[in-house]
């Protein structure tokens, strides 16, 4: 037996094409279309790949998009002043900056200055406490994404164990909230969990956030469960690796996000939604 490959690529494209239907309603009702700005501070190839993938999704969409390049060396004081010049601007409904930042930019200061009404990647201290409290928010992208392939895949984490590995703050613990609200049992591991493979091989559904190459094997995998691969690493050889090994996972699980092609075009469909969402809400 072999798992059936979860396409984010196909999912993603079901869900950017509604939208995309949606807008010449929305320009006829409001005189416009959704506008999301993204910021972007150096040179970081992967960061500048990650951008113009947004922008991209933004044309595909029929929405406005604008960039907002800025140099290495921008200081703090002037990222927040620009923040601040898109937050009044009427014109623009989400604002993302695009992670990391250099060093000399404290980073939650930066996300703490987006408007929650314009924070598309949900990141700001009001709309996670909104989503911890469970009241109506915009919830992050890629815990929404992978939220989004288990349903497109008839997977009801309800009642069903599962595990996620890794408790950052833009993945590991909202995906867990977010698989709480849907009645899983959840159980967070990270790089102080022992026995890992012991938890592991118990989860119906597990979600791998780590950033660590081939970091689940298949004999951590419980026979039919649901492996969903957030982790994006380019390894020397060019190309680009989740953090769940394909190759010995495949042919145990029930299904599994390959990498890329799975949760990554999610993410990006899914602040097309939030930045759609922003708009309304205006
Ligand atoms: P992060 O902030 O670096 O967090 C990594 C987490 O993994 C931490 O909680 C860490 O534990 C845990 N960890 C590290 N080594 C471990 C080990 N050996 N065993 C168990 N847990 C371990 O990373 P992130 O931002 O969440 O991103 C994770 C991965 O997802 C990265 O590869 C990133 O590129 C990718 N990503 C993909 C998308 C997408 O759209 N597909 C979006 C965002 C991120 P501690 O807390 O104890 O340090």
């Amino acid at each position: 037996m072999s798992a059936i490959l979860m396409d984010g690529k196909q999912v993603s494209l079901a869900v950017k094409d509604t939208l995309k239907e949606r807008m010449p309603a929305l320009k006829a009702q409001f005189g416009r279309v959704p506008c999301l700005t993204v910021i972007i501070v150096g040179e970081n190839p992967a960061s500048q790949s990650y951008v113009r993938g947004k922008v991209k999704a933004c044309e595909y969409v029929g929405m406005d998009s604008r960039q907002v390049s800025l140099p290495e060396s921008v200081s703090e004081e002037e990222l927040l002043a620009i923040i601040g010049d898109l937050n009044r601007d009427d014109a623009v409904d989400g604002i993302l900056v695009q992670l990391p930042l250099p060093k000399h930019i404290d980073e939650s200061k930066v996300l703490e200055e987006i408007v929650p009404a314009k924070d598309v990647d949900g990141f700001h201290p009001s709309n996670v406490a909104d989503l911890w409290l469970g009241r109506k928010c915009i919830v992050p992208c890629t815990p929404k994404g992978v939220m989004r392939l288990l349903e497109a895949h008839g997977i009801d984490p309800a009642g069903k164990l599962a595990v996620v590995i890794g408790r950052s703050n833009i993945v590991g613990k909202p995906v867990s909230k977010l698989l709480l609200d849907r009645n899983a049992t959840v159980v967070m591991a990270h790089s102080r969990t022992k026995n890992l493979k012991e938890l592991t091989l118990q989860a119906d559904i597990l979600v791998v956030a780590v950033g660590r190459a081939g970091l689940v094997t298949g004999d951590m995998v419980k026979p039919g469960a649901a492996v969903i691969d957030v982790g994006i690493n380019r390894l020397d050889d060019g190309k680009l690796h989740g953090d769940v090994d394909a190759a010995t996972v495949e042919p145990v699980a029930g299904y599994l996000t390959p990498v890329p092609g799975g949760v990554g075009p999610m993410t990006i469909a899914m602040l097309m939604e939030n930045t759609v969402e922003c708009f309304l809400r205006k």
